[in-house]
């Protein structure tokens, strides 16, 4: 009879079958009163789960056995809240047809379609969620029953739902012999929904929820298909949670890189171009060239070599690689040479075939590149290296091409032509953990100078239990050691997860949070030695005998596109004055001070500052609002009076009141001290802080 195996270790044996439930309240009343559901050899389950046979027991509640809200808890959470307002909406719209409803990492949403064109609006969202309000108050059981395969599917052609019915055909095409339903209380009598689970136990479990917005969808995501409206909603436990996601949802929309990047105008995405191609703006251009200077330098500073290649290159490199035919679906399709083109079309080569001839190698092409590495590895292989020589660090920001759904591609952040901040080495096997060292402290820099001091890294590793992985288990060995120490240096929190390296090498993923408490997953620090073994790179060792490199590659921040995406919402626009396209506005006061005002603005152009003059006929309040609007760092208001003591009236963003007067070249001087020192704004040392230690 089942022994059951605790997270602790503790073992609980029992005579007879028992359920979760019944083991949480063996271990105690508190985590009865607390469990949500159960993680049963790692795998999430009700809490009404019969356990009959030896098994590992986790019984989930909100919090997380080491802290923190446990986020399959909100899996169950959310899951169930969707049950409860399909109910809720199928009482105040009867005709509708329910057909998929999953939980989401910040919510959930339903599908539903309504036949008779009685959709609702946003204006029944306080009726739905007063109907849901009852249900919760009702606080009936998710009861889950199964039936036979075919016994369901009667069921399901009766209450004739053809939605449901696909579901369950799906079901039934991957393996399943059984069919689930959950009924909200008692099956048969109350609301019950075709699902495979699972649920908390009560609809009271679910502490706050609401209804957020629609959106229309179509069956299966085909647009021929019917149109389905998405009904999306969150829930949390506790009414604070849900209202701190309400404020952090407000302070993101304010944020939302799309929005700023429009009003701003760093960016454009041109349906003319193609969705998910980014047109960088010469305003956003400056952030990127600025920012791609930065991150140069440092790495100059750490030996790197830049390098340039091309954005193709023929499917045998990518075949070699082995990025084709795999991973085909997030690729463009390949490029064929005209003459090679007329010469299938003649011979009758229909598209399918020409497909499997060029996954087959029988016809060569080129390929949009997906990766910079294997033109880098061609670099390296370009000549003989002996062991003296390396570690080789060749670096480009490299733009690559890759495949998006086009229903996942919107602003920066998911797009179909990216350029990372590449960068590959070729080390020794005893240069590793030095190596990704140096990428972590260059990351290290890079974040504070941006002020982005809560971040933190994930260290993949292997799963003790398989054997997929290539290269030396000794090698590996020291390469995840050098991982977990070099994330251990950067005195940051970091977690270990074993089964998420690739097969290939170990690796180290940052995950950067921003000021409103999101998470952006950035960029990775890998270690491959998959890539030398299949190009087969060598270099000569101390015994003159042929070695075979270990190759890094590391792209911290991702892509200049997400990077710069996460910066904006970061600094809701307002860049430090070294990032900002335009660094000070020069605003004389009347056509008077015209004259003073363009010699001020050229001393800052000679010095290399991004500095215009507002020569509108505005009053100068107006010009300051457009200035602030326009989220410029430094204006600088000119009058008469200024022109003849040779002042400026110093304003900073974000600052309501005049600074102050500074003389002309100790504002020039300033300005170039603080864009220089690439420091944040309002930070020691700034012309904005000058005034502020004056007054002091
Ligand atoms: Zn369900
Ligand atoms: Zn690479």
């Amino acid at each position: 009879m089942p022994r059951i195996t605790l997270p602790d270790g503790t073992v609980k044996s029992y005579d007879a079958p028992v359920t979760a439930a019944q083991v949480a309240a063996d271990i105690g009343a508190g985590l009865a009163k607390a469990a949500l559901g159960a993680k049963v050899d790692g795998t999430l389950t009700d809490l009404s789960t019969t356990l009959d046979r030896d098994c590992t027991l986790a019984i989930v509640t909100m919090k997380r056995r080491e802290g923190g809200i446990d986020p399959e808890a909100l899996t169950l959470l959310r899951h169930s809240a969707a049950h409860i307002m399909a109910e809720a909406i199928q009482r105040l719209f009867p005709q509708v047809r329910l057909v998929y409803g999953p939980p989401l990492e910040t919510g959930f949403y339903y599908d539903m379609a309504f036949p008779d064109g009685k959709v609702p609006s946003t204006d029944d969202f306080a009726r739905i969620e007063a109907e849901m309000a009852k249900i919760v108050a009702e606080d009936r059981r998710f009861t889950r029953y199964d039936l036979p395969l075919a016994e369901g599917m009667a069921k399901l052609r009766t209450e004739g739902s053809k939605y449901k019915l696909d579901n369950a055909e799906r079901a039934a095409e991957a393996g399943s012999t059984t069919l689930s339903w959950y009924a909200t209380g008692h099956p048969g009598k109350d609301w019950e929904d075709l699902c495979r689970g699972p649920h908390v136990p009560n609809t009271g479990r679910v502490g706050a929820f609401k209804v957020m917005s629609l959106a229309s969808s179509y069956w299966k995501g085909d647009e021929t298909s019917d149109r389905l409206t998405r009904v999306y909603g969150t829930a949390f436990a506790t009414k604070p949670e849900l209202e701190a996601h309400m404020v952090q949802l407000e302070e993101a929309r304010k944020r939302d890189h799309r929005v700023l990047g429009k009003q701003l105008r760093l960016f454009h995405i041109d349906e003319m171009v193609g969705q998910g191609l980014i047109l960088w703006t010469p305003k956003g251009s400056i952030i990127r060239n600025e920012l791609q200077n930065f991150i140069g330098t440092e790495l100059r500073k750490q030996g790197y070599q830049q390098v340039y290649t091309p954005h193709i290159g023929k499917l045998d490199l990518y075949r070699t690689s082995g990025h084709f035919p795999y991973y085909r679906e997030s690729q463009y399709p390949p490029i064929v040479e005209h003459d090679e083109m007329a010469r299938l079309a003649s011979e009758g080569c229909t598209c399918a075939d020409l497909s499997n001839r060029m996954a087959q190698g029988e016809v060569d092409g080129y390929m949009l590149r997906p990766m910079n590495c294997p033109h880098h590895i061609r670099i390296f292989a370009s000549a003989p290296h002996s062991y003296r020589d390396l570690p080789v660090r060749l670096a480009e920001f490299g733009t690559v091409y890759r495949w998006e759904q086009s229903g996942e591609i919107g602003g920066m952040t998911r797009v179909r032509g990216f350029t990372q901040d590449d960068a590959h080495l070729f080390v020794r096997e005893d240069q590793v953990a030095q190596e990704v060292l140096g990428c972590l402290s260059l990351v290290k820099i890079i974040f504070a100078t941006l002020g982005m001091n809560e971040y933190r890294v994930r260290v993949g590793l292997r799963d003790p239990d398989s054997a997929k992985y290539v290269g030396d288990p000794a090698n590996w060995d020291k390469a995840e050691k050098a991982c977990r120490d070099a994330a251990r240096s950067l005195g940051v929190p970091f977690i270990e997860e074993p089964g998420e390296a690739a097969f290939y090498g170990p690796k180290i993923d940052f995950v950067v949070k921003d000021v409103i408490g999101r998470s952006w997953q950035l960029g990775t620090v890998q270690v491959d030695y998959n890539l030398p073994i299949r190009f087969d790179l060598s270099y000569a060792g101390a015994d003159n005998q042929p070695h075979r490199p270990v190759m890094i590659h590391r792209a911290p921040f991702g892509s200049m596109e997400r990077f710069i995406g996460c910066l904006i919402e970061h600094f809701a626009g307002a860049f430090p004055l070294w990032l900002s396209p335009e660094q000070v506005r020069v605003l004389p006061i009347s056509e008077k001070s015209a004259a003073y005002a363009d010699e001020l603005c050229a001393a800052l152009k000679a010095r290399g500052i991004r500095a215009e003059t507002d020569h509108s006929n505005e009053r100068v309040q107006a010009k300051i609002k457009i200035a602030a609007e326009e989220k410029i760092p430094y204006m600088a208001v000119v009058g008469p009076r200024d022109a003849e003591s040779r002042a400026v009236s110093v304003r900073a963003r974000g600052v309501e009141a005049n600074l102050g007067e500074m003389p002309f070249d100790a504002f020039v001087d300033g300005i170039l001290r603080e864009a220089e020192g690439r420091m944040l704004s309002g930070a020691p040392g700034s012309v904005q802080a000058s005034f502020t230690a004056r007054s002091a």
